[in-house]
């Protein structure tokens, strides 16, 4: 089986001024595109060779863990954004958000400084448990929660390369940026 880079949800340059065409040009052409390409070329010949994503993010290790948890992992953030973002889940999903946070507010804190403290690359995670309880998790480098039996709903890069061009070193200014374009319909939707 051969991977492949899907198509972006939107143009390049549809996150304008947030996320701009450049960073996507590197990010989503560059970046991710090699992470496909990494995977094709370790999978063959390896119990993986026909492995979905999911099951490879479950059970592999080594690179054929961070090449295809980082092809999953990416495809998954480009569908967490929107240029037509609204400012609130549904109510659903806001129901309980302030049910597990105590409000949308707290949330959004606790996960701005869950993205702004992780030391290093990875993702800031929201989830989901198995009774549909919501939590915030940090995964280093190519981590993803489904490992530990999470269900993703929201997730938000934060390696240099989701943000250096547009931000140089202020992770922070990016994860105020990134709010602002949160597809919360998709989001809501997982829930
Ligand atoms: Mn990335």
């Amino acid at each position: 089986m051969t991977h492949q880079l899907p198509e972006l949800p939107w143009a390049k340059n549809a996150l304008e001024p947030y996320i701009t065409e450049k960073t996507l040009e590197f990010h989503y052409g560059k970046h991710h595109q090699a992470y496909v390409t990494n995977l094709n070329n370790l999978i063959p010949g390896t119990p993986f060779e026909n492995a979905s994503l999911e099951e490879i993010i479950v059970k592999a290790e080594g690179g054929i863990f961070n090449n295809g948890a980082q092809v999953w992992n990416h495809t998954f953030y480009w569908n967490c954004l929107t240029p037509n973002g609204t400012e609130l889940p549904e109510p659903k999903l806001l129901d309980a958000i302030n049910r597990d946070f105590g409000s949308f507010e707290q949330f959004k804190d606790q996960f701005s400084k869950a993205a702004a403290t992780l030391f290093g690359a990875g993702w800031a995670w929201l989830v989901k448990d198995e009774q549909g309880k919501l939590s915030i998790v940090q995964e280093s480098n190519a981590g993803n929660p489904m490992r530990k039996g999470f269900t993703p709903l929201l997730t938000c890069d934060v390696w240099e390369h989701a943000y250096y061009l547009d931000k140089q070193n202020r992770r922070p200014d990016y994860v105020t940026d990134w709010w602002k374009i949160v597809d919360w319909k998709k989001v809501s939707e997982r829930y």
